[in-house]
Order: C-alpha cells, then sequence, then structure tokens
C-alpha cells in the first residue's frame, strides 16, 4: 500500500508495533491519541483500510470511548474527577479556579492549542482526592495552591516530566489488614501447588474454599472456571478485569500496586485449571500510570520462570499482555470487557452464552476480578481451610472496603465477610452518619436504621465502595451526581437505559431546582421500576438503584424541596418507553454488571 503522507507512515509504525492485528485498534487508536491529541480523519480511514474494518466500526470505536477525541484537544489534556467524594472534597471549584487562570471554558481547548479543562467519571482515587488526570496521569490532593502552580506551569510550557513529582504520588492508603494483605507469599507457591495437585485437585480445592468472584455477582470462582474448562473447544483465555470503574472503589488499584505478582500467579493458576495460554489484564485507562510497574513484575515473573514455556517442568505454557482502557465504565461488564479486547466499542453482549463458553475471540474464557485471581492464588497455595475457616456460610473469606466520604480516616480495610456496616464505621472514624453508598452507585444507599446489617452476599453485597455522608451533606445531591454519572454511562444501546437514564437525570435536576411536584416523584419511581426492568445490561438494570433507595428512606429530602403548586411533570414516561417495551418485553432477564 502506497504511504500518502508522513502520518500514513506515523499510522503504518503504530499498526505493525501491534502486529496489525484488527482487535488490537483500540491500542492503536489510543497511540493516536497520545501523538496528536485527537484522532484525525484520516487516521479512522487508515486503520480501515489498512486492518479491513469497516470504516464505521472504527468510527464508531472513537465515538464510543471518552478518552479518543476525533476533534484536538489541549496538549495539556486536564480532567477533574467528578466523583461525589471529590465533589464533596471541593473539586468542582478548584476546577473552576483553573479555568479561569488559564482563560478556558470546561471542555473547549484553548484558543492556542495549549490546554483542555474537563471534567471525567471517577478517577479511582476517592482516598486522596480531589483528584484529576494530566495527559492520563493521576494527579492527587489538589488544593488551591497547586491549581495556581499548575497554571503556571502550563503557561510557560513546562513538559509533565519537570512537573513535581510529589504530584503523581498515589498512596495505597492501607488502614486495616487481614489475612489476605498480610500474606506474603513465595513467588511461585500457588503454581507449584497447583501442577503437584493436578488441574482436577486444585479446582476441588478451589470449590472446598467457597471463593466468589469480587467483582459484582458473586459467582462461585471454582463453577466460573469448570464451565470454561468442560467448555468444547481446544483454545480457551484468561481475562482479569482490572476495569474498576465503579465511583468509590479503589480496591484494585491498591492490589495492582501491592499484589501484581500474586495476581499473575492467580491468572497463571487458572490458565492451568481451565487449559489456556495465554491471558490479559484489562488495564482501565485511568490506571495508565501503573503500567510501567505492571509490565516490570510481567518481566520479572517472566525471567523467574513463573511465565512463559514449560512452568515448573509441567509442560504448561502461559503468558499474559496488558491491554488498557479509554474511559468507558460500561466496559467493567464482562462481556463489554471482552467486546473492548477485541478493539470494539465496549457493548455488553447478549447473554448466554456465557464468556466461560464464548468469550474473548468467541472461545471459552475466564473473566475474574483482580482480587479474585489473587485469593485463587493464595488458595491454591495455603489450602481451601485457611480460607473458607473465615466469614460467613455463604460468604467465605474476607471483603476488601475501599472507604471515602466523611472519615477521617479514607483508605483500604479488610474485614472477615459479615463484619456490620456500624463496626466499620467505627474504625474509620465515622461520626454523625446520615447514610452510606454501599456498592458505588451501582450498589444501594442506606440510612442509620439498617447499620446493623452485615457485608456478605447474602445480606449487602459489595464491589468494595463504601462512601458516608454525614448530616450536612445533601442526599438528592448525591443522587444527582450518581443519576448524571449512569446517564453519561449508558452506552445508548437500548431504549430503555438510555431513555430511562436521561428521565432519571431531568426529574432529579428539576427535584434540586425546586421544580419537581409530587407526581415528579411518582415519575421517578415508575422510571426507576421500567429502567430496572427492561434494560439489556447491569448498567441499566442497576442504575435506578440510589434513586430508589433514596426514595424509600430519605423521601422527606426531596418532599423538602417540591411544591404543588405549578410544577408540571411534563414528560409521558409510558409513550417514551412504548418503543423499549415492545423491543424487549418485560421479563428481560437479570444479569449482574462487573465480571467476578
Ligand atoms: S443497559 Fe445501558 S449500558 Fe447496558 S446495553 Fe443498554 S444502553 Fe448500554
Amino acid at each position: 500500500m502506497p504511504l500518502s503522507s508522513s502520518l500514513d507512515r506515523v499510522l503504518a509504525r503504530i499498526s505493525a508495533r501491534y502486529r496489525d492485528d484488527p482487535y488490537q485498534l483500540l491500542q492503536m487508536l489510543r497511540a493516536v491519541q497520545a501523538s496528536y491529541s485527537h484522532v484525525p480523519p484520516a487516521a479512522i480511514d487508515f486503520f480501515a483500510r489498512h486492518l479491513r474494518l469497516p470504516h464505521s466500526q472504527v468510527q464508531g470505536v472513537v465515538e464510543f470511548y471518552a478518552f479518543l477525541h476525533e476533534v484536538p484537544r489541549g496538549r495539556y489534556d486536564i480532567r477533574f474527577s467528578d466523583n461525589i467524594t471529590d465533589q464533596m472534597l471541593g473539586s468542582r471549584g478548584l476546577m473552576n479556579r483553573l479555568c479561569e487562570r488559564l482563560g478556558v471554558k470546561p471542555g473547549v481547548p484553548r484558543r492556542d492549542g495549549s490546554v483542555t479543562v474537563d471534567l471525567t467519571s471517577c478517577t479511582g482515587m476517592s482516598d486522596q482526592g480531589p483528584a484529576a488526570m494530566v495527559n492520563g496521569l493521576a494527579v492527587t490532593r489538589l488544593d488551591a495552591t497547586r491549581i495556581d502552580e499548575m497554571a503556571d506551569l502550563v503557561d510557560a510550557g513546562i513538559a509533565l516530566e519537570a512537573w513535581p513529582r510529589d504530584w503523581f504520588a498515589v498512596r495505597d492508603n492501607i488502614r486495616r489488614t487481614g489475612p489476605m494483605l498480610d500474606l506474603h507469599m513465595t513467588p511461585g507457591a500457588a503454581l507449584k501447588a497447583a501442577i503437584a495437585r493436578g488441574a482436577a485437585s486444585t479446582l476441588s480445592e478451589l470449590s472446598r474454599s467457597g471463593l466468589r468472584g469480587r467483582g459484582g455477582a458473586g459467582y462461585l470462582t471454582a463453577h466460573k472456571w469448570r464451565f470454561c474448562m468442560e467448555a468444547p473447544g481446544v483454545q480457551r483465555f484468561v481475562v482479569c478485569n482490572a476495569d474498576e470503574g465503579e465511583p468509590g472503589t479503589f480496591k484494585d488499584r491498591v492490589l495492582l500496586n501491592r499484589f501484581s505478582g500474586e495476581l499473575f500467579e492467580g491468572m497463571a493458576l487458572a490458565g492451568f485449571v481451565v487449559g489456556a495460554r495465554q491471558g490479559f489484564l484489562y488495564l482501565r485507562g485511568e490506571y495508565e500510570y501503573l503500567l510501567p510497574h505492571l509490565e516490570a513484575v510481567l518481566e520479572r515473573c517472566r525471567e523467574e520462570g513463573l511465565l512463559g514455556s514449560n512452568l515448573f517442568g509441567s509442560g504448561f505454557d502461559f503468558d499474559i499482555s496488558i491491554h488498557l482502557g479509554a474511559g468507558a465504565y460500561i466496559c467493567g461488564e464482562e462481556s463489554a470487557l471482552i467486546e473492548s479486547l477485541e478493539g470494539k466499542r465496549g457493548q455488553a453482549r447478549v447473554r448466554p452464552p456465557f464468556p466461560a463458553v464464548r468469550g474473548y475471540a468467541d472461545k471459552p474464557t475466564v473473566v475474574n476480578n483482580v482480587q479474585t485471581f489473587i485469593q485463587a492464588a493464595q488458595v491454591a497455595a495455603m489450602g481451601s481451610a485457611w480460607f473458607s475457616s473465615l466469614g460467613t456460610e455463604k460468604s467465605r473469606g474476607t471483603v476488601l472496603l475501599s472507604i471515602s466520604g466523611d472519615v477521617p480516616k479514607r483508605g483500604i480495610y479488610e474485614y472477615p465477610f459479615g463484619v456490620s456496616i456500624g463496626e466499620v464505621l467505627g474504625d474509620c472514624g465515622a461520626t454523625a452518619v446520615q447514610a452510606i453508598q454501599i456498592g458505588g452507585p451501582s450498589g444501594h444507599l442506606i440510612g442509620a436504621s439498617e447499620f446493623h446489617r452485615k457485608i456478605a452476599f447474602e445480606d449487602l453485597p459489595t464491589t468494595g465502595s463504601l462512601m458516608v455522608f454525614d448530616w450536612t451533606r445533601d442526599v438528592v445531591a448525591v443522587v444527582q451526581n450518581f443519576a448524571r454519572f449512569f446517564q453519561h454511562e449508558s452506552c445508548g444501546f437500548c431504549t430503555p437505559c438510555r431513555v430511562g437514564t436521561t428521565v432519571m437525570r431531568q426529574l432529579i435536576d428539576k427535584v434540586v431546582e425546586g421544580k419537581a411536584t409530587t407526581a415528579d416523584l411518582n415519575e421517578m419511581e415508575s422510571a426507576g421500576q421500567v429502567t430496572r426492568a427492561l434494560s439489556h445490561c447491569g448498567l441499566g438494570q442497576t442504575a435506578p438503584n440510589p434513586m430508589l433507595d433514596a426514595l424509600a428512606h430519605f423521601r422527606a429530602a426531596f418532599e423538602a424541596r417540591i411544591h404543588d403548586g405549578g410544577g408540571d411533570p411534563g414528560f409521558d414516561l409510558d409513550a417514551e418507553l412504548s418503543e423499549a417495551r415492545s423491543m424487549f418485553g418485560a421479563d428481560v432477564a437479570k444479569e449482574g454488571h462487573h465480571g467476578g
């Protein structure tokens, strides 16, 4: 193919770096975005031609991901985390201050092309916010002084490498350890034990441990691995879901930093059990700063014989590569993550078939969360009894909580499953607590009357996020933040979610503006129920949770802001959703959102 321009030559080099593999399209587009601060139309044309993909597919990928743009961003691309906990720490005011200093409007590049200032969803730094990302790298603990200095650095055109290093420091903030965080395994211990036991016995050991996926639905890990092992076909894959996008969750960030060796060993263990030779770590784009560390650990594992060919003389080969996401919460859903891993828009697949039967490249694929793989490795090395002696009947082992919000000691806490909310709040020093959001926005909002409840799959399950709101906080504003989040993150594929998340956001905005009526509150409930029942994937099915919980437990906060004098609901939900009902019927199967 003749190379028509210097741009084409650069694009050809990028494509070659990824072996001209269409599944690597997202990685290629990320590289283009990093070099040119956008993906120009010529690049879309090039990849469509060069990779023999439909032009609409390449265009669709660029449009889908929040970190890819068709028009140039600034050379400094600054995005403030807009999670509710960052807002509580003053992020919006700091962003406005920076915009004023730099003379820009949010989302609009400065005339000289030097800088863009914008918002983004949670960056996974709720324990050390307000946080932002500059050219994809996390900056923590922002304050007015840092913002002013940042404006000076941008104006002076100082390269990012010369910015103060402590701005980019990310702390682990581990506050309470337990058996999992305290365990320091000898590298290779899990794999050696598994090879000595054999795949079938290792699976039995895992089954006896009762380990359930720590990413969402909580399927028994051994069952998932068995489905994959028994699925027809020769080639299989192992995928680690490190797309920790649930606002308020940051446990995987800490595990990726501290326990990456154990994680890779857990993935190799899964490969040994199910018969896979290749693993992928799908890392959320917001954690790009961890990439050099993770690549270095992978290299060390290869040098030490923990990855590669003929591991420990068993004849088993296994290796892992890392793929970066590009800012799409829906990619935490395991089938959407697989689509993204294949270089496509991250859209949830129709299930069944589940990924364990037909996943990456339509081959049987184990998808588990970071913590799940680490704990599987720990079980293989320490035995099932070590693990199953902790926790409750249906929730064995320990839970990691990422605690943020109105607490003096934000950070990571490990507890045996079954711990009460009250005990956790006591440990992190929370006082005068009005409400907590457990499991992120897709989880549940509960008030003080329920703080006796236990964290466990059989009572209050969680993906690890626990946000605390004291009595100074406005619960309605919290729900508004979550409603905006879901509307923004809805992939738009199905009408119930696309319309439902929009309706819910419009209604909550109306409440906040003091324009809502009692009829609007009823409409909110109705919109929530319909969205929950008819949405195609876990995002739409869980998006109404905070609003419905708030209406159930904090209705007075809503009623205090409504007036029944002149407000007009002004929206016919049934009419809006009639198309969706006819498309999907009312009995759409429920699915968990995030892979376990
Ligand atoms: S429920 Fe929402 S996120 Fe899921 S497929 Fe439908 S539109 Fe996309």
